[in-house]
């Protein structure tokens, strides 16, 4: 559509991407009265859900505290099969979300947006998709998600296999024949781990390529029963009030007690409850040290080790299993249902791709330093350039031609991980530097949207038509970031989350990227700002 044309039916606000966030904003944006078009690149809504199709893929929070909080007719109109569902009813679920608030008419998809511009003169973001058309907007909020920039091995042949390779994100709708095949998974990060322990009783051979083997603890999974259902549904205020006030939004909040302050009894008695227990409460409900104190993190390390131990059969194969290189909950914990007992079955085998590099995709198989070995699927769960790359991918570009990417080349800079100073009327949900990346997530996602939407409320009331973050603010927040990481331990190990990907160049340093206060101080501190008539900002 040429610009002229576009500008005539011009919305208020364009949002990228129709997944959690972007549904959400979407709905917000739509009670103030504005106008608002929404691009995504896949088919249909549901972003994350939407594009992990592969087997096994499911919640690791509890479902219910992962739905939508906003509404209550929402809320009771659904009902959860299992603690933790599964992939395809989350799809499910997203699907009614945008049924029941008709929130497609305002979506255009299969339009991936390549590049997004700010005019200074007119105040307005012209925002180009793929195909060369153009829309312009007032605001520009991006909608991107923290994990969408997948990644690929950069090894040799690739796109030389001949048989069937995908990356997990990429996984396609038609379903996958596993019976009788010899395959590949490279990559053992939580989507591997669910891959592994899903196709492993299917496939004639399985041979998982690891590189770095990560501390995975049961999921813990069973169906929601109808009596459960019913106290779920009774309680939902109270839950989404729990969530507000632990640090990451899960239901499980930290012990108060440090791990030395038990004897060693009692601190084994609470790591095996913990462990036979649903979800996360080894990684976020343990005591209040083992991510900060070193011989706390040791100690419980070790739990997690002789319980892999004890569940693999051969000795060998179970050290291969445990890290030696970073300890318990610094990475984030894959939660897993049967994954260890896959290595026990004898069509299942482990490469270590430390002692046997990888060395080239042939055209029939992986070939590692010391041998080739044939496939007829290759997955590849090598994850992603994390919370960053789906920014880098877009060619962003604010005031006087600055751009994002070259702002953002040594680390994000950002005020309160929703804005960039010199990107003005540009807001980022689940940004860097925004409690969401280490929440359940649709929490934060929630919170981030609501700031954002009386942001835009203020605007209109105030005829404000361009509002921007200033250096200052910036600076401080940024500083604020770092300030927050000293002395976790997480900081100091290689990991999506401190920005690291072997398979981007420039990914080899490690970065602050969240933020590490927890997700009710991070909410205070925008409460704050928008208290303080946008305190760090200049609204003109
Ligand atoms: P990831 O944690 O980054 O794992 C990627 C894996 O691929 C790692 O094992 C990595 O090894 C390996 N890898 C990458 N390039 C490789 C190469 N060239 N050669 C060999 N191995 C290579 O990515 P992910 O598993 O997709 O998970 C990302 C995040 O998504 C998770 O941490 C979690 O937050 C989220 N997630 C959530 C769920 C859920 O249950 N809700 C499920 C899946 C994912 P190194 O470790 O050595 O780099």
């Amino acid at each position: 559509m040429p610009v002229a044309e576009a500008a005539a039916a011009s919305p208020d606000a364009i949002i990228i991407g129709a997944g959690i966030a972007g549904m959400y904003q979407l709905y917000r944006l739509r009670q103030l009265g504005m106008r608002v078009k929404v691009f995504e690149t896949g088919s249909d809504v549901g972003g994350t859900w939407y594009w992990n199709r592969y087997p096994g893929a499911r919640f690791d929070s509890e479902s219910y505290t992962y739905g939508f909080s906003f509404s209550e007719e929402l809320l009771q109109d659904w009902s959860w099969s299992e603690h933790f569902a599964a992939q395809p009813e989350t799809l499910r679920y997203l699907n009614h979300v945008a049924d029941r608030f008709d929130l497609r008419r305002d979506i255009q998809f299969n339009s991936h947006v390549r590049a997004a511009s700010f005019d200074e003169a007119t105040r307005q973001w012209t925002v180009t998709l793929d195909t060369g058309e153009r829309h312009q907007a007032r605001f520009l909020i991006t909608a991107l998600g923290p994990l969408s920039a997948d990644t690929l091995p950069r090894l040799p042949g690739v796109d030389r296999f001949r048989g069937q390779s995908f990356h997990t994100y990429r996984w396609p709708e038609a379903p996958v024949d596993f019976a009788g095949k010899r395959v590949a998974v490279i990559g053992v990060g939580a989507t591997g781990v669910q891959v592994v322990q899903t196709i492993a009783p299917l496939v004639a051979e399985l041979c998982v390529f690891q590189r770095t083997p990560n501390w995975c603890t049961p999921l813990n999974n069973r169906p929601i029963s109808a009596e459960e259902q019913q106290r779920i549904k009774a309680s939902y205020p109270e839950l989404f009030a729990l969530l507000r006030t632990t640090p990451g939004c899960y239901i499980h909040d930290a012990d108060p007690r440090g791990t030395f302050e038990v004897t060693a009894e009692e601190r084994e008695a609470f790591w095996e409850k913990l462990y036979g227990e649903p979800g996360f409460g080894i990684w976020q409900a343990n005591f209040r040290d083992i991510l900060t104190d070193p011989a706390a993190n040791a100690l419980l390390s070790d739990f997690i080790a002789r319980q892999i131990r004890r569940r693999v059969q051969d000795p060998v194969m179970a050290e291969r299993l445990i890290p030696k290189c970073h300890g318990f909950g610094t990475r984030r914990v894959p939660q897993e249902t049967r994954y260890y007992e896959a290595f026990n079955l004898p069509h299942v085998s482990l490469v270590d791709v430390h002692e046997t590099p990888i060395e080239s995709i042939t055209e029939t198989g992986i070939r590692t330093s010391d041998t080739e070995r044939a496939f007829d699927i290759i997955i590849y769960a090598t994850g992603f350039d994390a919370i960053t790359g789906a920014f880098d991918r877009i060619e962003f570009q604010g005031s006087d031609g600055l751009r994002l990417k070259d702002k953002w080349a040594e680390g994000p800079k950002t005020y309160l991980g929703l804005q960039s100073a010199g990107f003005p009327n540009m807001l980022t949900i689940v940004g860097p530097h925004n409690a969401s990346t280490r929440c359940n997530i649709p929490r934060c996602i929630e919170q981030n949207v609501d700031w954002v939407t009386d942001l835009l409320r203020t605007a209109r009331q105030q005829g404000c038509t361009r509002f921007e973050a200033t250096p200052a603010a910036e600076a401080e927040w940024t500083a604020h970031i770092d300030t927050l990481a000293e002395g976790m331990m997480y900081a100091q190990i290689n990991s999506w989350a401190t920005g690291i990907n072997t398979n981007v160049p420039g990914r080899d340093v490690r970065r602050i990227l969240q933020y590490q206060g927890g997700a009710p101080a991070y909410r205070a501190h925008c409460d704050a700002v928008a208290a303080q008539g946008y305190a760090g900002m200049v609204l003109e």
